[in-house]
């Protein structure tokens, strides 16, 4: 999922500027869309099922005025895909209404909802995100941060939250940073977003990150930060591999370079000459790029992707995944016919896609196609909310890379290192949760 949340001087563009920022975080779940706005504390909100510029119309972002924003684009890992589970979501508690919209998931949900059930809460969504609402609601007496800082003791897993309530745009980070949070602002006021990509379309700048742990009060001019008792840093490896934009930077550390460099440091672990080195677009285009100019070898471009196929992952069925591959991408014969190929793509979760592409290689008359992965073989579920729940659907979690290698029909196949996919981020010196790659989580995971 993304968030954005936006406190500005100007009512009346409020919306319209969630709405370009939520645009600009499309990548991070399509499922549906929503944007909440804060009006001297009376919430307003609209949400569907969908993508943002389906979702959203001129009237509709008219309708929404207020100085306090916040909005949320949602692909499902805890909850079905159903309307009633889109956010943001709001609740009522003792001073009114909040709205908030989390990205992550959290691993102790069932026994906290269970508990909060008996003690007499109730739940509209089968989301995990509702518990955190819940929550605060039960812990906020006075000041709503006493009742945020005690939720955050409560919760286990992954979160970056934005919230308003009152007259406060409120940002908050997980202990392990698994999920971004950025703070920026543009002459209209403060921003906070899952992405810097929200702070380029709306002329805004970085002023930092939230740190893990963090709750981030805005109000008017003024930016109050209270500290919750950081953990070891972990923030998402698979953002850098594949969920963030290229042109973001988080916690640091460019999305881009880091790809770039993960395709530098696979071209050295995994040498293997070839006539040229070809990208799966788009996910694995940055890498290949590296890779070339790493090896040496030529770059080209070998399959063309249908630009209006979304994203094939977010798909919720396998059959549907299937029949997207095949919709999505064809291959250019004219530049890979004969050809020995170094095919670079960013990551095997499942193994639908690469098999698929290389049985449209081959057909296309390539002679040979050696596939370099600029991450390392995923093996171990996310829990923390990536979608790749289910060990039984890992193809890396079932397989040596040899039988990979065997099942996709490759010619060769490698991997890279779980080093170098921590040198890859170096620039910023991050501390990565790697536990799809490692199967070392860094919290116990309950439930
Ligand atoms: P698969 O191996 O599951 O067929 O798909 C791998 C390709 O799709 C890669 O190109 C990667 O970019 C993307 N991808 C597929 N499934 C997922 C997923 O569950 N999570 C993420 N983050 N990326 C995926
Ligand atoms: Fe990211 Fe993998 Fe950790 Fe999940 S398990 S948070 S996808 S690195
Ligand atoms: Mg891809």
């Amino acid at each position: 999922c993304g968030v954005v949340g936006i406190y500005s001087n100007d009512e009346t563009i409020t919306a319209e500027n969630i709405y370009f920022g939520l645009h600009s975080i499309q990548h991070r779940g399509q499922e549906s869309a929503g944007i909440l706005v804060n009006k001297d504390g009376a919430i307003k909100c609209y949400k569907e099922m969908g993508l943002v510029q389906d979702v959203f119309n001129e009237s509709i972002i008219k309708e929404l005025r207020g100085n306090i924003g916040i909005g949320h684009v949602r692909y499902s890992t805890t909850g079905e895909s159903l309307a009633s589970n889109a956010q943001p979501l709001d609740v009522d508690y003792t001073k009114g209404t909040f709205g908030f919209a989390h990205n992550g998931n959290l691993v102790n949900t069932d026994e906290l909802k269970d508990q909060l059930v008996k003690e007499g809460y109730e739940f509209k969504t089968t989301n995990d995100s509702e518990v955190i609402g819940v929550l605060i609601k039960k812990y906020t007496k006075d000041n709503i941060v006493d009742g945020i800082k005690k939720t955050m003791e409560t919760i286990k897993g992954a979160y970056a939250v934005v919230l308003t309530c009152e007259d406060k745009l409120i940002g908050m980070r997980d202990p392990h940073g698994l999920r971004p949070l950025v703070l920026g602002k543009n002459k209209n006021g403060y921003i906070l977003g899952s992405e810097s990509c929200v702070l380029n379309v709306l002329e805004g700048q970085i002023i930092r990150n939230i740190e893990p742990g963090e709750i981030v009060v805005i109000n008017g001019d003024v930016v109050e930060s209270y500290k919750t008792t950081p953990k070891k840093s972990a923030l998402c490896s698979f953002e850098f591999v594949y969920f963030a934009r290229p042109d973001s930077e988080i916690d640091n550390q460019s999305v881009y370079m880091s790809r770039l460099k993960a395709g530098k440091i696979l071209a050295r672990e995994n040498k293997i000459d070839a006539d040229l080195v070809v990208d799966v677009p788009d996910s694995g285009r940055i890498a290949a790029m590296g890779y070339s100019q790493e090896s040496g070898i030529p770059f080209a471009e070998g399959l063309i992707k249908n630009r209006y196929v979304g994203r094939t992952f977010i798909e919720p069925t396998q059959e549907r995944r299937e029949m997207k591959v095949k919709l999505k991408l064809s291959p250019l014969k004219s530049t890979i016919e004969g050809k020995k190929i170094i095919l670079v793509d960013d990551s095997i979760v499942r193994g639908t896609t690469m098999k698929n592409i290389v049985t449209l290689l081959k057909q296309a008359g390539v002679k040979e196609v050696h596939i370099r992965i600029s991450s390392p073989s995923v093996t171990n579920p996310c829990y923390f909310g990536i979608d790749t729940p289910d060990k039984k659907n890992l193809i890396g979690a079932n397989n040596s890379v040899e039988s990979i290698r065997q099942v996709i029909g490759a010619d060769s196949l490698s991997f890279l290192s779980l080093e170098g996919l921590n040198e890859s981020c170096s620039d910023a010196n991050l501390s990565l949760c790697t536990a799809c790659f490692s199967g070392k989580y860094p919290m116990e995971i309950g439930n």
